[in-house]
């Protein structure tokens, strides 16, 4: 298993990459980064799931938080609000507005996302190869029941961060999608991987977004490679943040089981969930899926480079049959 394709969002799959790395150092890691999530502030284009991915795996990141950068002020932002220019919903630090900054004046110079993420990398040195899932403009948009404005879309980002998830999502839209094409370079790792994996990210707008991307969905079912996926919901809830609200919104139960048939035996060959899951390893087996109940917890880097080896263990073992 030397070559490795992840999808990633932002918190679980970066913290989930962060042991991998431990776990196969030697190996290649291709991640194939949530883009559905960027949004243009300011006049500046932010990619909030790459940053994250970037910031966490390059040690930059605001530990706590998830998020960000460490060491963060916020003059800039301050001057802003002091203009009555907003959104002052959507923290931006100063040194996160340098990223920011960089990332549009290159793409302003004709650079694609995938060649400007590349840059960005070669600062932060994150120990994989970073793509954007494309280089298309891609925007997840919810349909909420607004009290005062009726139905209306709204920015994943408003829906998320200034809404807090607080409405029930009708539905989950990712804008652009059908009409975006792969990154350069995505298809190909997934064609020459040894294993795809789905971190513990958001089923629905962070793998459930790249995946809706033409090609990748159908690159991964024909790679013949195994498939294993690692829940990000334990105990019926998320470990972290409000993905049952997504999920709702397609239509799945926010249990470790459901999303493993959401996915389905036609993409995913193994999954693993988290050992109080475990009572429903039976019936994610019963629908052709090769399960496991192991600690998913990400306490910290160990023990995420644990649940790393155990899906590495149980892609081999799918692989074998
Ligand atoms: P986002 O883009 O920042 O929302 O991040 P992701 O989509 O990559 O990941 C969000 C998901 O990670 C949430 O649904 C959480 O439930 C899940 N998550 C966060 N921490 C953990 C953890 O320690 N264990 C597991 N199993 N899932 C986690
Ligand atoms: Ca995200």
């Amino acid at each position: 298993m030397r070559r490795i394709v992840v999808l990633s969002g932002g918190i679980g799959g970066a913290r989930f990459l962060r042991g991998l790395l431990r776990a196969a150092p030697e190996a290649e890691v291709t991640v194939i980064g949530n883009t559905g999530d960027d949004i243009h502030l300011f006049g500046l284009k932010v990619c909030p799931d790459l940053d994250t991915v970037m910031y966490t795996l390059g040690g930059g990141i605001h530990e706590e938080q998830g998020w960000g950068r460490a060491d963060e002020s916020f003059s800039v932002k301050e001057e802003l609000a002091a203009y009555g220019v907003g959104p002052e919903w959507f923290g931006l630090g100063d040194r996160d507005f340098a990223t920011h900054i960089v990332r549009t004046q290159m793409m302003g110079a004709g650079y694609p996302l995938s060649a400007v993420t590349e840059a960005l990398c070669q600062r932060w040195n994150p120990g994989v190869r970073l793509l954007p899932m494309t280089d298309d403009r891609v925007e997840t948009h919810v349909l909420v029941d607004d009290e005062r404005e009726g139905r209306r879309a709204v920015h994943f980002q408003e829906y998320w961060v200034r809404m807090r998830a607080g409405v029930p999502a009708r539905a989950v839209v990712p804008v652009g999608a059908d009409q975006s094409k792969p990154a350069p370079g995505v298809l190909e790792a997934i064609a020459e991987a040894d294993v795809v994996i789905f971190p513990p990210s958001n089923p629905v707008v962070s793998v459930g977004t790249i995946l809706a991307v033409p090609g990748i969905r159908e690159a991964i079912a024909d790679a013949g490679v195994p498939v294993v996926g690692l829940s990000p919901i334990v105990g019926d809830a998320p470990v972290r943040g409000m993905a049952d609200k997504v999920l709702a919104a397609v239509g799945v139960e926010a249990t470790a089981s459901a999303v493993a048939l959401h996915y389905g035996s036609g993409l995913l060959d193994a999954w693993l969930v988290d050992t109080v899951d475990a009572a429903s390893v039976a019936g994610v087996e019963a629908a052709g899926i090769r399960c496991r109940a192991v600690p998913l917890l990400m306490k910290d880097t160990e023990a995420t480079a644990e649940m790393a080896r155990a899906a590495l263990t149980i892609a081999t073992e799918v692989d074998d049959v």
